[in-house]
């Protein structure tokens, strides 16, 4: 018989444990059906750099599939029981989706498919979201806890690829929509031969530094999987499996594998709480005042063009307008300045990041915010407000990263780089001063922090 594979994150041809159910559902002389549904509730609002990933990652994946992709228009529900009787497929094949309208279109899709099955195996994380849970069965609040129950749960081994594979072809495929063309931003690579390869070069060369580099913009210290991962072009299974054959390497190891816990940790928040990708996971701080009109409109503005006269955090910001990407303790600094040197809220910094970050996943996007801005889950018991400033001398004490996106710093001395208003020659031409004082701000903040938790 025929089944479907209906891909969404997972576009990838390794290591897919629902790609082998549907092979193994098809039987000895059936085949499989690989299909990708351009739903236009997800499509549509997704930021520019997504939906490029996205089609470039399509085409790499129907590359590797010899031409049998279908791409299908419209909405799940009724595009995927056309196709099930237009084909007389048997059953269809998913990787579960943990997020909420994810449960809630394949939902609505299982229901219209009426007596054909729809199997959820596997799932994009390590633990399937809702697994992990405290010895009562109440979800963890907490990173460390989680992580802990977490690794003792244990993933299982890769998928093997089934032998003697076959796709159904000849069978109808709409144009996929156009892509949006990228003013000056250049992308990674898409697909799964590029993901693996770029896997390859960080664990061949930059993984044993890993435990120090992460945290040094300047450097290439991190994997950069991350678009790749939320695409699926490779499964964190994958790189934990390949981890495991390593013989050495073990706090880096370690720490890599701690990362991957925060993804799959804040998987499991959405998914016991899918209600946090709009609000307060701590709902006392709702009523924590916020700044608004023209003056406080410009502020935003210099902050998304990366103009606040902060280095930086417009490095920052200048790299996710060139990149799509932003380096993770950088993505830190500049959400805390957003929200607590602009006094914005966290959902509105939420929003712009997911408009143009190539790797952005509602999961760990909402609740890194949620982090920075205090409202999530962090277990620290005061009101953490990043310094642009010394965080810039400790993470990037020669200025590499600063020069690399603001070059009207690029002549500044290391001293200076991070405040440029101190160097001898005053601000270089072109570059702003601060546009607001730090200091000041973050008692501002602070103020505004402990009247609401006053009530
Ligand atoms: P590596 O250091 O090589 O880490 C490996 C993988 O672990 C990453 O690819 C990622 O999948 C996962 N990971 C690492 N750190 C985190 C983390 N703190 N939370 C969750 N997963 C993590 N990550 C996204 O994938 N999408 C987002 O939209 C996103 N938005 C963020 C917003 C804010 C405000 C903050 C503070 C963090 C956000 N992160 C997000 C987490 C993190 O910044 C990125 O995953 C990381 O920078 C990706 O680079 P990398 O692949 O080189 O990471």
């Amino acid at each position: 018989s025929t089944t479907l594979l209906w891909f969404r994150r997972d576009l990838r041809l390794g290591d897919h444990p629902a790609l082998l159910a549907a092979h193994d559902a098809a039987g000895p002389d059936g085949d499989v059906l690989p299909v990708f549904v351009f739903d236009d509730r997800l499509y549509g609002p997704s930021g520019e750099p997504r939906r490029r990933f996205l089609l470039d990652c399509l085409s790499a994946l129907d590359e590797d599939l010899d031409g049998a992709l279908v791409l299908r228009s419209g909405n799940p529900a009724d595009v995927l029981p056309a196709l099930v009787r237009e084909v007389g497929a048997t059953s269809v094949h998913i990787s579960a989706d943990a997020g909420p309208y994810g449960r809630r279109r394949d939902a609505a899709v299982e229901q219209a498919l009426g007596d054909v099955p729809l199997a959820r195996t596997g799932s994009p994380y390590l633990v399937t979201p809702g697994r992990v849970t405290k010895r009562d069965g109440s979800p963890f609040q907490v990173f460390s806890p989680f992580a802990r129950a977490w690794r003792e749960h244990g993933w299982r081994a890769p998928a093997h690829f089934p032998d003697g594979a076959r796709w159904r072809t000849g069978v109808r495929s709409d144009d996929p929509p156009p892509a949006p063309e990228l003013r000056g931003v250049v992308l990674p690579p898409a697909g799964e031969r590029a993901g693996l390869a770029a896997w390859a070069r960080f664990r061949d060369e930059r993984l044993l530094g890993y435990a120090e580099g992460r945290n040094l913009p300047g450097t290439d210290g991190t994997s950069r999987l991350s678009a790749y991962l939320k695409y699926g072009c490779v499964h964190p299974r994958t790189l934990l499996a390949d981890l495991a054959a390593q013989d050495d390497g073990g706090e880096a190891v370690r720490r890599y594998t701690d990362e991957l816990a925060w993804r799959d940790f804040y998987a499991d928040v959405l998914w016991h709480r899918p209600e946090s990708a709009r609000e307060y996971l701590k709902p006392e701080l709702q009523g924590m005042g916020y700044d608004s009109g023209p003056d406080a409109e410009a502020l935003v503005r210099a902050w998304e063009t990366g103009r606040t006269g902060f280095p930086l955090v417009d490095a920052g910001m200048r790299q996710l307008l060139g990149e799509a990407y932003v380096h993770n303790r950088v993505r830190m600094i500049v959400a805390s300045f957003l929200v607590k040197d602009l006094h914005q809220e966290w959902t509105r910094g939420a929003r712009y990041f997911m408009q143009h970050l190539v790797d952005g996943d509602l999961a760990s996007n909402q609740h890194g915010w949620q982090w920075v801005a205090g409202t999530g889950t962090d277990a620290s018991p005061y009101y953490r407000v990043f310094n642009p400033i010394t965080q810039g001398k400790k993470f990037d004490p020669d200025g590499t990263y600063v020069k690399r996106w603001v070059p009207e710093l690029r002549d500044l001395d290391a001293e200076h780089v991070h405040e440029p208003w101190t160097a001898p020659g005053g601000i270089p031409a072109g570059y702003p001063e601060p546009v607001v004082d730090h200091a000041h701000e973050r008692q501002v903040s602070l103020d505004r922090y402990a009247r609401v938790r006053a009530g």
